[in-house]
């Protein structure tokens, strides 16, 4: 008599022999065990894979700034400066027109399409102004019919009128522009960003300022009406430098062009939020910096090489003070105690920034105290800085209040 199948166990899904009279399947233990072991496999890879897609953000910003270095760099050949100021309309004018995102997308390179992909803040703060604001930052000379409002109407061949943008929100009464409504955030999200008037890399003081603006006696000029000469705003307008980096300040700067940053992953700015929906950023979105901070005193106090528990303040500059003479006094003295602001940069690369300098390379420089801040050499506790651990060292990056300084 043939022995039945089932006399002597029957084959399980699993391949397994069951006994005769017990259920097939799989125990709880096992299906726990198998689980576990998946989430321990995936918890293994997944540092690994977040590695890769973060190597893979970082290769795409670098990228994005040589691109952006090219287009710099060829501004320059064309006009003898590498650009014509900061993406900041109320500080340098009608974004369309002025400032070096406007200079680049005018060259057909779409700087609104090339953001870094690691940073969470995907748009610059210019736009809280191209929102809300109708006037220019009283530190800033710009002229406001000229160059705040961008050139003015014109007839094109085909009897069509160009209009610029910023033109139609100061003087445009119908629709009415000047007001924060509908009509204003239509036209900021379909003329400007829509038109990639946008980035989210801050550019270096040194690239949109130059340097500051001295007088025969070392003094910076007067402060335009409505600016005090120590707002702390001031030394970031074009009213007290010498307006952006041209070819000739680099070939004569103390340090070579390898030396000079000119654009790094965008810092945010401290408490500031999108005040409406911008494109795919929603309202209360993070906004990027439009340049690095320039001439800091390391203490405003005493000058001291080492501070302790203060905030950083930019130098103080008082009416016709004298060239020689005590810190806050004397320029030379005030000065010889400043080293660049960098904190606008943002280590958004798991820690590490990206920066583009003149000679059109990109580095890397790594935040080693997890601050989110790169440190230049200021002290411990001293303007957010967590550790006096150096981060852009003076022997890669220029420091000093002005690129005719050698490094320290
Ligand atoms: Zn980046």
């Amino acid at each position: 008599m043939p022995i039945a199948v089932e006399d002597v166990g029957t084959p399980a899904t699993s391949g397994r022999i069951v006994p005769p009279g017990t259920k097939s399947g799989v125990t709880l233990i096992e299906l726990l065990t198998v689980i576990s072991i998946i989430t321990l496999l995936v918890a293994m890879l997944m540092p690994a894979l977040n590695a890769a897609r973060e190597a893979a953000r970082g290769s795409g910003c670098q990228s994005n700034l040589r691109q952006l270095g090219v287009g710099l760099q060829s501004h320059a050949a064309r006009q003898k400066q590498f650009c014509s100021g900061a993406f900041d309309w109320t500080l340098d004018g009608c974004v369309t027109e002025y400032g070096w995102v406007a200079d680049l997308v005018n060259s057909e390179i779409p700087v609104g399409t090339m953001l870094c992909p690691s940073n969470p803040a995907k748009i610059a703060r210019t736009y809280n102004d191209l929102l809300r604001l109708n006037t220019p930052d009283p530190c800033s000379c710009i002229d406001v019919n000229r160059q705040f409002v961008g050139t003015a109407p014109e007839t094109l061949p085909d009897g069509s009128e160009a209009i610029q943008p910023c033109w139609k929100i100061v003087k445009d009464s119908v629709p009415a522009y000047a007001t924060t409504g509908d009509a204003r955030h239509t036209l900021v999200s379909e003329q400007l960003y829509d038109e990639h008037y946008n980035t989210n890399y801050t550019a270096s003081w040194y690239l949109v300022r130059g340097g500051p603006k001295l007088d025969g006696s070392g003094n910076l000029p007067a402060a335009p009406g409505g600016c005090t000469p120590s707002n702390p705003a001031y030394l970031g307008t074009r009213c007290a430098t010498l307006g952006p980096m041209t070819l000739d300040s680099v070939d004569a700067a103390a340090l070579g062009s390898t030396f000079i940053p000119m654009l790094g992953c965008g810092g945010t700015v401290p408490g500031e939020l999108l005040a409406a929906p911008i494109g795919g950023e929603p309202q209360g979105a993070p906004v990027t910096q439009s340049m690095t901070g320039g001439p800091i005193l390391r203490d405003a106090a005493t000058g001291a090489s080492v501070e302790t528990g203060v905030a950083l303040q930019y130098p103080k500059f008082n009416a016709g003070a004298s060239r020689d003479g005590a810190i806050g006094a004397g320029w030379w003295a005030t000065w010889g105690v400043c080293l660049q602001d960098y904190r606008q940069f943002a280590p958004v690369h798991r820690g590490a920034c990206n920066i583009l300098f003149a000679d059109g390379s990109v580095r890397n420089f790594v935040d080693e105290d997890k601050d989110t801040l790169l440190n230049n050499g200021f002290a411990v506790n001293v303007g957010g800085f967590k550790s006096d651990t150096i981060e852009l060292p003076r022997e890669e990056v220029a420091n000093g209040w002005s690129l005719k300084e050698k490094a320290r």
